[in-house]
C-alpha cells in the first residue's frame, strides 16, 4: 500500500476515508483534522489556554502533543486517583511525567486525590457507596477537580482525549436504551452552564482509536496500555468490539452513525431536555449544585 499523496510506502490504511498515507503525511493529516474539528465546533481560539486531561493514555497524551504542535497553549493536568492495583497510579503518571519531561517541562499540575482529600478513590468509595463500583465515584472527582483548577487557573476550556470509538459506544448505549436527557447533551463541546463548570472539549471526536493509537505510535509517544483495573470489564467495551464488527463489514459506519446523529440533531431532531433544574451554589466549593447544601462531591468527604 502506497501513501495517496507521496508514493512512499503507506503505515495506516484508513478505509472509511479510503486514504492511506506515509509517516510523514499521517502525522500531518492528523493535526490538520484536529484543528478542523476545533474550528468546525468552536472549541477554543489560539490564544486561550486550554486545559488537557492527560490520563497518561495513548488518547490524552497524543491530544496534549497535537494541541502543542498546532501551537496552542495547552497546560497540562493529571489526576492522581490513587488506583494501587498494579501500581496503576504510579506508572500512569510516569508516562505524563516522561511525557512533559521530553517537551523541556511544558507546564502540567498533578492533583493528588488522597493528599488533597484525605483518602483515595477506592477508599472512598468503599466508605461511602458500599457494593457500588467504584467508577461512579471516580467520575464524579474528576469532574469536581478539573472544574476546580479549570476554574482556579482561568483556564477557558477543558480538553479530553475522547475519541470516535468512545463517542460512538456511547451513543450507540444511549440509543438502545433511549436516554433522551444523555442523548440531548452528548457533544463534541459541552458549554460552561454556571461560572465554575468550565466548557468540556473533545478535539479528537472525528479519529478512530486505531489513528490515535497509530499516532502515538509513529510520534513515539509512550502510554499506558493497560485499562484502569476497575474499569475493566465495563459495559462501554462490548459496544466497542460491537461496533468494530459493524465497522468490518461496512467502512465508515461508526464516524457515519456519529455524523449523522449530530446533524440530525442540528436539524431539529431534538430531545426534550428535562426541565432544567435550579442550581444552587454549594456552600463549600462553589460548584453548582441542584439540591440546597454540599454537593455531592463534598458530601463525600464528609466523616
Ligand atoms: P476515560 O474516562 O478513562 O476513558 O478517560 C477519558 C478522558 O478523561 C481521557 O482521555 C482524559 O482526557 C481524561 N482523564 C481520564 N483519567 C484522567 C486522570 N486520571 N487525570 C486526568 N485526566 C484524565
Ligand atoms: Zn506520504
Ligand atoms: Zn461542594
Amino acid at each position: 500500500m502506497k501513501c495517496r499523496k507521496c508514493g512512499r510506502p503507506a503505515v495506516i490504511n484508513m478505509r472509511q476515508h479510503k486514504l492511506a498515507l506515509c509517516e510523514e503525511h499521517f502525522l500531518e493529516w492528523v493535526l490538520e483534522q484536529t484543528r478542523r474539528a476545533i474550528d468546525r465546533y468552536h472549541m477554543f481560539a489560539p490564544d486561550d489556554k486550554v486545559l488537557v486531561a492527560v490520563s497518561g493514555g495513548k488518547d490524552s497524551l497524543s491530544l496534549w502533543d497535537v494541541l502543542l504542535r498546532l501551537g496552542y497553549r495547552a497546560e497540562g493536568l493529571y489526576i492522581k486517583l490513587g488506583v494501587e492495583e498494579g501500581a496503576y497510579s504510579d506508572k500512569s503518571l510516569g508516562y505524563v511525567e516522561r511525557f512533559a519531561a521530553e517537551r523541556g517541562g511544558v507546564h502540567f499540575q498533578v492533583v493528588d486525590v488522597k493528599v488533597t482529600y484525605g483518602m483515595s478513590v477506592l477508599e472512598v468509595a468503599r466508605a461511602r457507596h458500599r457494593g457500588h463500583k467504584a467508577c461512579s465515584v471516580c467520575g464524579l472527582i474528576k469532574r469536581h477537580i478539573m472544574n476546580r483548577v479549570a476554574y482556579e487557573g482561568g483556564y477557558s476550556c477543558i480538553a479530553t482525549g475522547h475519541n470516535l470509538d468512545d463517542e460512538v459506544a456511547v451513543l450507540m448505549q444511549n440509543t438502545l436504551r433511549w436516554q433522551v436527557g444523555y442523548l440531548a447533551r452528548q457533544s463534541p463541546v459541552l458549554p460552561a452552564t454556571h461560572p465554575r463548570l468550565a466548557r468540556k472539549v473533545k478535539p479528537f471526536v472525528h479519529l478512530y482509536e486505531r489513528e490515535t493509537a497509530a499516532y502515538a505510535l509513529v510520534r513515539g509517544i509512550d502510554y499506558i496500555y493497560d485499562e484502569c483495573p476497575y474499569a475493566v470489564g465495563a459495559t462501554t467495551l462490548f459496544y466497542k468490539d460491537l461496533l468494530n464488527q459493524l465497522e468490518e463489514r461496512s467502512p465508515g459506519a461508526k464516524l457515519s452513525f456519529y455524523l449523522s446523529f449530530l446533524r440530525a440533531r442540528e436539524q431539529g431532531l431534538t430531545f426534550t431536555e428535562q426541565t432544567r433544574l435550579e442550581l444552587h451554589d454549594c456552600p463549600r466549593c462553589g460548584q453548582p449544585t441542584t439540591a440546597p447544601g454540599l454537593c455531592a462531591f463534598c458530601r463525600l468527604w464528609e466523616n
